[in-house]
């Protein structure tokens, strides 16, 4: 199909070309002199990214769920009590690995499209006089049903319990942050940092790395403290994945030349437009409440009678677009749409235009045009003021070096 494939999936998400760019080069020896600049560099600017100045950050030639693993493992021993809430197929998922590594989870259960119940761990916790409770598992932003979790409430209650147990936050389609007092932060390459899939990011907090003295789960690739040792000298315990981290470096450097704040405003203005073609088809986000929205993804709940698979069929052999499945309980009932990492509001419209008209290709009751209409008009009105101009010459006016270069002033007078 001519054309790129427009890839709205909520992860693995569009490589820039400037990191493509970057990935692309000659292998090079891991071991040599030169090499501790860009591991150094790397380890030093992701503490940016999760926002913690004594934090230590961990990068894992895995995924998200390597992530996971190393974030558990290093810092729990089988047995050993925590709570998580289930909330979707990937809380799901994380709870499945922490009982298989033998640890005994407190599962508190939501309906799919609701967000943790922050009470209900807060009363936990402070029933546990004995501090039995060893961790909190919480998904910062469930992909599989687009809810984000107040994260700053949870660190809250367990305040208010006055309960030393560890934070554990996956931020695979977040990046969760360390000001709330997160132990620890899990991210994989292919969201939010627009690299391929690849790297699994671990930052741990001081404690967490303390709770490594009395950990006993069984660890060998995974081990924080061979990394601590190797990265020291600006090194790995064994062979990095070379173009996985020079497309690292030139994703910290433009997550740095944009700015978190900036970046984060541009995620909540692009998603708004997405939830206004939502409301402008009729149609209900899998997201309950509105404090619950994710700014990284929605998912869009299709009628009864419908199907989700269909819709993401058409999209993908007719349009060209890939829009992100339901999973788990959620399989047919609904299609994601990603809005988080390299994207602008015209890619997004292009989404929008391809998720309605394989709607209706498929028997869904939508006006045509409404929800690209109704986003579009969210983001014309929601547009930052134009940058001034910069000059152009005038139609005509001699150009190159034999009419004066770069020295002769040049009037803007296109109009
Ligand atoms: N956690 C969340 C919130 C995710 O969205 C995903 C993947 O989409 C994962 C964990 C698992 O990450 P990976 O597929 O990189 O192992």
């Amino acid at each position: 199909m001519p054309g790129r494939n427009f890839l709205f999936v909520p992860g693995p998400t569009n490589v820039p070309d400037r990191i493509l760019r970057a990935m692309h080069r000659a292998m090079e020896d891991h071991r040599s002199s030169a090499f501790p600049e860009l591991t150094t560099g790397l380890l030093r600017d992701l503490k940016k990214i999760f926002k913690t100045t004594t934090g230590q950050p961990f990068i894992f030639p895995a995924t998200g769920t390597g992530g996971w693993e190393a974030a558990l493992v290093n810092t729990r021993s089988p047995g050993d009590r925590v709570i998580s809430v289930r909330l979707g197929q990937f809380s799901h998922l994380w709870i499945d690995l922490a009982q298989r590594h033998g640890l005994r989870v407190d599962i508190l259960d939501v309906e799919w499209g609701e967000g943790a119940p922050v009470e209900r761990i807060e009363d936990l916790l402070t029933k546990d006089k004995q501090h039995e409770i060893k961790g909190v598992l919480i998904v910062q932003n469930e992909t599989a049903t687009g809810v984000t979790n107040d994260v700053g409430a949870v660190r809250r209650a367990m305040d208010a319990a006055q309960h030393p147990a560890l934070l554990y936050v996956d931020g695979v389609s977040s990046v969760g942050s360390i000001e709330w007092r997160v132990d620890l932060a899990i991210t994989g390459s292919q969201k939010g940092l627009m690299l391929p899939a690849g790297l699994g990011i671990v930052c741990a907090s001081p404690k967490a790395l303390a709770a490594r003295e009395h950990a006993k789960c069984p660890r060998v690739f995974f081990d924080f403290g061979d990394m601590i040792k190797a990265n020291a000298t600006g090194y790995f315990p064994y062979t990095p994945a070379l173009p996985m981290l020079y497309g690292l470096r030139e994703s910290l450097d433009m997550i740095s030349e944009q700015g978190l704040d900036t970046i984060f405003a541009r995620h909540h203005r692009l998603a708004e437009g997405v939830r206004a073609a939502v409301r402008a088809w009729g149609l209900k986000l899998c997201a309950r409440e509105p404090r619950w929205y994710s700014d990284t993804v929605s998912a869009v709940m299709v009628p009864e009678g419908t199907s989700g698979v269909d819709v993401i069929d058409v999209a993908f052999r007719r349009y060209n677009l890939a829009l992100g499945a339901g999973l788990g309980r959620l399989a047919g009932k609904l299609f994601r749409i990603g809005h988080l990492g390299d994207l602008n509001e015209l890619m997004l419209l292009g989404a929008i235009a391809g998720a309605e008209m394989a709607m209706r290709d498929v028997g869904i009751k939508i006006a045509a045009g409404s929800g690209v209409a109704a986003a579009a008009e969210h983001y014309r009105s929601t547009a930052a003021p134009l940058p001034a101009r910069a000059s152009m010459p005038s139609p005509g006016a001699p150009q190159g070096p034999s009419a004066g270069g770069a020295a002769t002033p040049r009037a803007a007078v296109r109009t």
